[in-house]
Parts: structure tokens; sequence; C-alpha cells
């Protein structure tokens, strides 16, 4: 199991109080590294940062600057939703620069996870939601520009709308966007994806894995990607302090398991990124992503 991590990612220093759980990414970490059986199998990797020339296949010069820089008006800044630091700098390059890598690891071994990424709500001219640079986009633009891939999928299974990925590869008929989603989740104003399915508030088990089975089968039928890009958001679950759906931990086992078996059983290379996952519980939120593992050791050994 090809697993992609940095120290930094839950290295954010960020103020008392801050909603966004940034210690789950060790936390998992630990867990993975101290569970007897999933670490037998575990390929621990770290790529490169990544590059202004990769963050420039999708966002444009003045943002990636003014990031770097730390220059951005203090309105840009909020939206984001982090103070401006070096480390949040560091961080973001690294841990986008390790969603890249994961994705031609991927290619080359048919699975690789990223220990973070999902940065779905990033636009090519600014950030949001907690996301600053489209890691799954940028991972897709460069496969296609470095010619290792005809069509890409680009996989959200977040809790909420992938707008920001929707809006960069609106036109890019090479990379097909699809998203489940809830309906009344941030962002309110939703993009428009390849492929949308909004689910109303309390959306159970069955009509959630009813949906994506269906969904996924349509949609690789018609374009016959030669890799997925998976978001798995942990904020699926019932119990999760943002999300609208009510899905149980047994059902994120499901539809991890789900994807990973299609992909498998088609042969079709798969990179995931954790996505999102917000509860005070940080061990309750650490379980919900952990579903992702157990299913790669399950669906992969
Ligand atoms: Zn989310």
């Amino acid at each position: 199991m090809n697993v992609f991590y940095h120290p930094l990612y839950s290295a954010l220093p960020l103020p008392a109080h801050h909603r966004f759980p940034i210690d789950k990414y060790r936390l998992l970490h630990q867990r993975l590294l101290s569970d007897s059986q999933l670490s037998e199998t575990l390929l621990l990797r770290c790529a490169e940062p990544a590059s202004k020339e990769q963050l420039t296949l999708v966002h444009t010069p003045d943002y990636i600057n003014g990031f770097i820089g730390g220059t951005l008006p203090a309105s840009a800044q909020k939206r984001i939703g982090f103070p401006h630091s070096d480390t949040l700098v560091a961080r973001t390059l690294q841990s986008v620069g390790n969603s890249i890598g994961a994705a031609y690891c991927a290619l080359e071994h048919g699975l690789a996870i990223n220990l973070a990424g999902g940065y779905h709500h990033a636009f090519a001219t600014h950030g949001s939601g907690y996301c600053i640079f489209n890691d799954l986009a940028i991972a897709a633009r460069e496969l296609i520009h470095q010619e290792q891939v005809e069509a890409v999928l680009l996989l959200d299974l977040d809790v909420h709308q992938g707008d920001g990925s929707a809006s960069i590869l609106g036109e890019d008929t090479d990379i097909i966007t699809l998203s489940l989603h809830g309906e009344q989740n941030f962002p309110r104003l939703k993009q428009r994806s390849d492929y949308d399915f909004p689910l109303p508030t309390g959306c159970d088990d069955t009509l959630y894995l009813d949906t994506l089975e269906t969904a996924l089968n349509l949609v690789l039928r018609l374009h016959q990607p030669d890799i997925i890009l998976y978001n798995a958001g942990a904020d699926v679950v019932a119990e999760d302090e943002l999300g609208t759906l009510s899905l149980s931990l047994e059902a994120v086992r499901q539809r991890d398991t789900l994807v990973m078996s299609i992909a498998k059983q088609k042969n079709i290379p798969l990179c995931c990124a954790l996505g999102g996952g917000y509860q005070r519980n940080l061990e309750q939120v650490v379980d919900v992503h952990w579903q992702l593992l157990l299913s790669a050791y399950h669906s992969y050994k």
C-alpha cells in the first residue's frame, strides 16, 4: 500500500478554537504505523513539493505569487480560512506535491493514497473553505500535460460540492468531474460539474450507495478514464459537524470498497486524497478516514 505523508500536514499553528481538525493527519499516520496488519504492507512515500510550474497548470500567477509571498488581500486570506504563515505555504506546497506524486504512483502501482489533499474549493484565482491550491485538478492536468494519460475522472465524494474543481475543469473535455454532495451543504452557490448528484439532507446509506454505484458505472462506461482521482471526504457521516448527510461508518467502508473494487476490476489506477472530516472528537474523524485505508488493504492485498 503506497501512502504519501509529511509531518507538515499537522504542523500548522492555528489560533485556539479554530474549527479545522489539523491534528487528524498525524493521528491517522500514527494509527497506520501502529496497526500490525496494515503496517506490514505499507510503503510510506513523500514527493517533492509542488513547483510553481505545476501550480500554473491551474492557478493564475497573481494568486500563486500573492499566496506564497503573503501579499493576498485580507479578504482573500480570510476566505481561505487559515492565517498566512511560512508553515502554511510549506505545508500547502508539500501536500499538493504529494497528491501529484500519488497520481504518478497510482499509474505505476494501481493504487496510491495521499494522507491529505482534496482541496476542491480552490478556484483558479482564489482559495476558499480551507483549500488553497486545487491538488487533484493540478494532478489531472499534470498527467495530461506530461502525456501520461488521455482521460481522467475526478471523483469527488466529499460532502461538499467540488465547486473549485468544477469551475477550473469545466472546459476540459479530457477531465471528467463527478460529484456526490449534500444539496444543502456549503458552497451555497454550486458550480456545474460534468455530473452532479445533489443529495437530500439526511440521505441514508442505501440511497447514497445506490446512487454512487449507478453514477460511477455510468460515467466509467461513457468515458473510460485512464485514472481515477478520488476525493474520499470523511464528512459524509451522520456525526459530522458540517455535513448534512447521515451515513454510517459501515457505509463509508462500503463506499470506499465499492470505488476500489470497481477501479480494480476495470484495471483503472486509483489515486486517493483524504478530503474533509469535521468532528471535535478527533479519534472519531480518524475512524472515518481509517475506512479508506482498511478498504485499500482488503481490496488490493
Ligand atoms: Zn468537505
